[in-house]
């Protein structure tokens, strides 16, 4: 299969934070591969945008090392390389004072889309946005790309929005989430308003639950200080979590346009129920190895790193039909996926058969992007009518040819849709707002109760805390698998 490569615009790309970690590992390495597929124009313009003093030419080096590291397979044609830097400037600002800004402003070129991706820490954004107007760089269409973590909780996430909308117009920002970026997440839309099969039983009448894992292998190594002040519900469920199971629930838009697909995704968070406080689990990892307490600098910490969530969606479609969301760090694999779970054929024709048959969508982030559905089928050979359950696997890599392996990264994909001008895969404000809106009383919840996390094996699957939530129900978690 030949993938087919849409050119965007031409742009002037200024991304601030342009020396940063964010920068070097995902945004400048998957602009290198957008330019190599012919996708980000051979004129358009990328400058990187931070406090240090630096020159075109060692900004270049930092961008070539970058792709080095972090470029994949095309990291070695080198001629493409040597056109990509040509096309990538150097200024140097101060978000919180004055220089650099006019000069800034020269670089910029008329008639081409302008896009400023705001890759530094939140608190500058409003600097940022002031100065962009103050000098006269931003134009009534150039576009913000706004990074996590939008907000520490609902008020402060109001604050930042109102602060980017008095520079700003909504239209004009895009709040980045990149598990939206996905090329699965987009799959599952695809696979559910695509296709005639799953839409009709995509309710409380054949749905029994759902299911959705990200599990990291991945401490919080060197990201201590942050991850202290944020934890798992803040950094994992309020955004990304939220944003699966927004796209899983939400009723069909009358149109695959930005604020179609935004509207129903409002309406699902809008409909969640609180969490009552034995429907939620936190946990920490504390022994098996490096405990958080460690990684965290913080022997007293009482942050998790663990949540398990039985969330309800209090509409026609879903009353009845429990959520399952968990997330971890140091968990057994790095594992993300959804799992729709079908109920149980109400009566067997088959005698003998006493296994409980379901039909499961599952639907992998990662790693090997795809979906299997799980099927029942006669187990071959002689003995009878007996039963298997077989996954019907669907590897895009394999399915779809080696092209298919040439799966973008979320964050090139996004970006891509910056210029192009559409925001279906942001966030838009109400949407990150109403979601502080359900995590906010869990928070102040733990708080109130003097909640501590229950602790895990680093390499384990959870707190047994966790197992529980779903083995009262006569569920299980489906296995984290590599
Ligand atoms: P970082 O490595 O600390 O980089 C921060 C960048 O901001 C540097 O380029 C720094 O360069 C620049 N900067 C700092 N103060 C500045 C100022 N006053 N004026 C202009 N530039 C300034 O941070 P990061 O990890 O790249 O993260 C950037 C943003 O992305 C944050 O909002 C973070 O939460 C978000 N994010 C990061 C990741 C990730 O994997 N790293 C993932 C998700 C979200 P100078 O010191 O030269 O000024």
């Amino acid at each position: 299969m030949v993938s087919r490569v849409i050119p965007v615009e031409n742009f002037d790309l200024v991304i601030f934070g342009g020396t940063g970690d964010l920068a070097r590992r995902k945004i400048l390495p998957g602009l290198f591969r957008r330019y190599r597929s012919g996708q980000m124009p051979a004129e358009a313009r990328i400058v990187g945008a931070a406090r240090s003093a630096l020159d075109h030419d060692a900004f270049r080096q930092m961008v070539a090392e970058a792709v080095a590291e972090f470029g994949g397979p095309e990291k070695d044609d080198a001629e493409c390389l040597k056109a990509f830097l040509a096309q990538i400037h150097y200024v140097a600002v101060d978000a919180k004072g004055e220089g650099g800004w006019q000069a800034l402003s020269g670089l910029m070129r008329e008639g081409v889309v302008r896009a400023f991706y705001f890759s530094v820490a939140p608190s500058l954004f409003g600097d940022l946005a002031e100065r962009l107007h103050r000098f006269n760089i931003a134009t009534p269409d150039c576009r913000i790309v706004v990074e996590k973590p939008f907000g520490h909780d609902l008020a402060t996430a109001r604050a930042l929005n109102a602060t980017l909308a008095t520079h700003f117009k909504e239209t004009q920002i895009y709040r980045i989430d990149h598990y939206l970026g996905k090329e699965t997440v987009q799959n599952l839309m695809a696979v559910r308003f695509g296709n005639i099969l799953f839409e009709p039983l995509w309710n409380n009448h054949y749905v029994d639950h759902i299911q959705v894992t990200v599990a990291e292998t991945v401490g919080v190594d060197g990201r201590g200080g942050y991850y202290d002040q944020s934890g798992a519900m803040r950094d994992m469920v309020q955004n990304h979590l939220m944003q699966l199971l927004c796209l899983i629930a939400m009723e069909p838009p009358s149109r695959f346009d930005a604020d179609a697909v935004r509207d129903e995704k409002l309406k699902v968070i809008r409909a969640l129920d609180p969490v009552a406080a034995d429907e939620i689990v936190r946990g920490q990892y504390g022994s098996g190895g490096k405990a958080y307490r460690d990684d965290a600098e913080n022997p007293a910490s009482t942050t998790e790193c663990f949540v398990a969530i039985k969330a309800h969606i209090s509409n026609w479609r879903w009353a009845g039909v429990p959520f399952y969301l968990r997330t971890g760090k140091k968990m057994r694999a790095r594992s993300s996926e959804i799992a729709v779970v079908f109920k149980d054929l109400g009566h067997s024709i088959f005698e003998g058969d006493t296994a409980r048959h379901r039909n499961i969508l599952a639907i992998r982030l990662q790693p090997n992007e795809g979906m299997d559905l799980q099927v029942t089928i006669k187990e071959p050979g002689p003995g009878g009518m007996r039963l298997v359950d077989v996954p019907l696997d669907m590897t895009f890599a394999e399915a779809l040819g080696p092209d298919a392996g040439e799966v973008h990264d979320a964050y090139e994909r996004l970006i891509m849709d910056v210029i192009r001008g559409n925001q279906t895969l942001f966030m838009r404000g109400d949407e990150v707002e109403a979601a502080w809106a359900w995590t906010d009383p869990i928070i102040s919840g733990w708080d109130a109760r003097g909640d501590r996390p229950r602790p895990y094996e680093a390499g384990s699957a959870g707190p047994e805390e966790a197992m529980m939530l779903m083995h009262r129900d006569g569920r299980r978690w489906r296995e984290i698998k590599g």
